[in-house]
């Protein structure tokens, strides 16, 4: 078990930064997942802690040493990659125990071993199948016990359930946690799969164009992202963006208006802003009684509905003149929300419907960074935990 820290590390490309100045520590024990879209630099920082990539500049600790310059076989690490690359010649048993059979380990401590990390990964009854006597899952399976046998201080994982199908990738995150917790060892894990990372981790590192944007636990990530960035990436559809202004009484944008004290909220009137609100945070206005703090009634156009099974999700146009460009969402005229399945919704309908102010983000336009989750009003400053524990408040 260790801690990884990076500091200020960059890593340069001739014309591509690949990382840029990134600092993260994580502790000893701890699941930590790199996640961020394709080319923002995950594989990159992984390598760099692996050692298979040197970092431009910047500082690479394991433990309690520095291992920036170190070669892979010293830093105490063991990766499990995307493409599960078994030797077919070679059974189970002897794909597991090939690298300490390559360090010559005594026979019965690689014994020993083998059966262990079998055992965590349920292989123990397979020692003597050969791979293409496997399905996709059970040969990841031997990959990560060919890990589990170095007994690292570190795991790394990169993508590693990418190729398997979607039902064996939910039953493959399970199995991933109960390691975790088994082994208690540090993992630092890569995806693109913002639900994966959701899913199995103790704090998710988001990163987009080579940059940390925010490390934390998934659900703060989901209910207080740092920025427009982590607040659309994180969350399944991601959260709907309203470009406005503050006014004395709250944000104003192109379609609606919610009232809000800007004081309470951390900003001014004459600020531009803009707002955050995701799906299951819009009711249909029928659904506005349930609610505490509705807005008022926003009239829309009903456009594509996608049954989920337990949600449909419902893509609505605001605004008189429905004509819009939907392949530019900063006319932020499309608002997207999630219904009950037994909802009478159909396309192409006039509805009404309110968001939920409680539930409202507000960013600076500009920078992008978040100023508020939830509402905060002055009355109930300090006091009312329905607008969410974690506001702040002046007085
Ligand atoms: P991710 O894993 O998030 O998909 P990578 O870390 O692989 O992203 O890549 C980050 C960026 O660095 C990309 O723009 C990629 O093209 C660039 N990059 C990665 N490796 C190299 C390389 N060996 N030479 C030049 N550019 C690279």
């Amino acid at each position: 078990m260790a801690r990884v820290t990076l500091e200020e590390v960059t890593k340069r490309y001739e014309d591509v930064t690949a990382v840029e100045n990134m600092n993260l520590a994580i502790e000893d024990g701890e699941f930590v997942t790199l996640v961020g879209p394709s080319g923002c630099g995950k594989s990159t920082t992984m390598e760099m802690v692996a050692g298979l990539t040197m970092p431009t500049e910047g500082t690479i600790n394991i433990g309690d040493r520095e291992v920036t310059n170190l070669p892979p076989k010293d830093r105490g690490i063991a990766m499990v990659f995307q493409n599960i690359a078994l030797f077919p010649h070679m059974d189970v048993y002897d794909n597991i125990s090939f690298g300490l059979r390559l360090r010559k380990m005594d026979k019965a401590e690689i014994d020993d071993r083998v059966e262990h990390a079998a055992d965590v990964v349920q292989m123990k009854g397979m020692l003597d199948r050969m791979p293409d006597e496997m399905s996709g899952g059970q040969r990841q399976r031997v990959a990560i016990a060919r890990a589990i046998v170095r007994e690292p201080d570190v795991f790394l994982m990169d993508e590693p359930l990418a190729n398997l199908d979607a039902q064996l990738k939910v039953h493959m995150r399970t199995e991933l946690q109960r390691l975790h917790d088994q082994l208690d060892t540090t993992i630092i894990y890569v995806t693109h799969d913002q639900e994966e990372a959701m899913t199995m981790s103790d704090r998710i590192a988001v990163i987009n164009g080579g940059n940390l944007q925010q490390i934390a636990p998934p659900l703060t990530c989901y209910n207080e992202p740092a920025n427009l960035f982590v607040a659309g990436f994180i969350g399944s559809p991601g959260m709907n963006f309203f470009e406005g202004t503050i006014t004395e009484g709250g944000f104003e944008s192109d379609f609606f208006e919610v009232e809000l004290d800007p004081a309470s909220m951390g900003v001014s009137a004459g600020e531009d802003v803009t707002l955050g609100i995701r799906p299951e945070d819009v009711y249909l206005a029928e659904e506005s009684s349930s609610l505490t703090q509705p807005t008022e009634q926003i009239e829309a156009t009903t456009d594509v509905l996608e049954p989920m099974g337990k949600e449909i999700l419902v893509y609505l146009l605001l605004g008189e003149d429905v004509d819009i460009d939907l392949d530019d969402p900063s006319s932020g005229s499309q608002l997207l929300m999630s219904v009950d399945p037994s909802a009478d919704v159909e396309s192409d309908q006039t509805i009404e419907v309110v968001l939920d102010r409680r539930k409202v983000s507000l960013f600076e336009t500009d920078t992008s960074d978040a100023i508020q989750h939830g509402l905060v009003e002055p009355a109930q400053a300090g006091t009312d935990g329905a607008t969410g524990a974690e506001a702040e408040t002046d007085d």
